[in-house]
């Protein structure tokens, strides 16, 4: 049998097992936004059986950013005359007194950027500017980040630093644990953090696997967690083309020479101790919070967005009374609807599909 055929049969092997499955009510809970929006596009939640619930959590790093930070680069953009330099999905979050957009519409300097390390080039290009570069993501672009610290050191730029907010998973992994019966875990993120991460979490009662991103990988994830759900925590790396049990050492001592830990608010989950990233001290100058004095910004949300329930999983878009409305990713209210992997984004995107039944070719090519 050709390797096709045999990838063709697991795949069909594993949908059969996740559409015949009759056993107990289960809750699923995805934490990364590649998979929110790849579970959406090739139409798995049409897949599923009654009793099965699929829950999108905290795995948009975009989303998970509290409005605070958004305030805090209108602040340094609008007050300290700073060039903001960001990737594109931030420049539309809502803050309390508008978006970045908003500040570069009304005059303030903020530049679309595409890696952090092109935020160095522009700092070392305009060395009459003070440049920050906003920082978010999780352990897989944190190390790009930390690439941007170590390039700005080298090259002795002192016009150059980082307003981070950028986050770790393992305290959200157990911030969320009473919201799920098992986690889908982030491919990406487990492929820095290695699958010893998630598997630890077995010994504090904690199921879950780690799945890939294509239409098998993510029903052969699903299948399993489906087999093994009536027994003990369990943990089952369904990715192993890509994560290792060690990850990436390269990417860690990336992370722990050039950030250190510290408590971080996570929108919707509030503070999580020791699960964000700031630059670590022997790199304080790089840190825009020690480099301004940024007063503590107010964060308001629209009080009728629901984002922070959606992340808890508390509930769907579908609940929230401005989706679709005067919400939508033209004119986002909320942070969830402004990037791709967003929870609302993907909802709206492939609203009227029956739960996304856009790309099953995938599924029955
Ligand atoms: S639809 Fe918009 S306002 Fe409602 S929860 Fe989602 S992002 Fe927030």
């Amino acid at each position: 049998m050709s390797a096709v055929a045999q990838a063709r049969r697991a795949r069909d092997a594993a949908r059969e097992i996740v559409t015949s499955y009759r056993g107990p009510r289960l809750r699923i809970m995805e934490v990364c936004g590649t998979h929110t929006h790849e579970i959406f596009r090739l139409g798995l939640r049409a897949l599923l059986p009654p009793g099965i619930e699929l829950i999108s959590g905290p795995g948009c790093p975009v989303c998970v950013t509290p409005v605070s930070f958004i305030d805090e680069a209108c602040y340094l953009a609008r007050e300290c005359g700073v060039t903001l330099c960001t990737f594109g999905d931030l420049l539309r979050v809502p803050g309390t007194a508008g978006s970045l957009a908003d500040a570069r519409s009304q005059g303030a300097r903020v530049e679309i950027v595409y890696t952090p390390l092109d935020a160095v080039a522009y700092a070392a290009a305009h060395p009459a500017e003070e440049v920050v570069f906003l920082s978010v993501g999780f352990e897989t672009t944190t190390p790009a980040s930390a690439l941007a610290i170590k390039k700005a050191a080298a090259q002795a730029l002192t016009n150059f630093s980082l307003l981070a907010a950028n986050k770790t998973m393992d305290a959200a992994y157990l911030a969320m644990r009473d919201s799920c019966d098992a986690y889908l875990y982030p491919g990406h993120v487990c492929a820095i953090t290695g699958a010893r991460v998630p598997r630890a979490l077995t010994s504090r009662g904690i199921s879950g696997v780690v799945a890939g991103f294509t239409a098998s990988e993510l029903l052969t994830a699903l299948a399993v967690i489906l087999r093994r759900s009536s027994a003990a925590p369990f943990f089952v790396n369904c990715y192993p083309r890509v994560v290792t049990e060690e990850g990436s050492p390269a990417a860690r001592q990336l992370l722990e020479t050039y950030f250190t830990p510290v408590d971080a608010e996570w929108r919707g989950l509030g503070v999580l101790p020791q699960s964000g990233l700031v630059p670590a001290p022997a790199y304080a100058e790089f840190d825009a919070r020690r480099r301004y004095t940024i007063p503590p910004q107010e964060g308001r949300t629209n009080p009728a967005c629901r984002c922070g329930d959606i992340l808890r999983g508390a509930c769907t878009p579908a609940d929230c009374p401005l989706y679709g409305k005067t919400c939508t990713p033209e004119h986002p209210v909320g942070a969830c609807m402004v990037s791709r992997e967003g929870t609302c984004a993907a909802w709206y995107q492939y609203r009227g599909t029956s739960a996304a039944s856009s790309g099953k070719e995938d599924l029955h090519g």
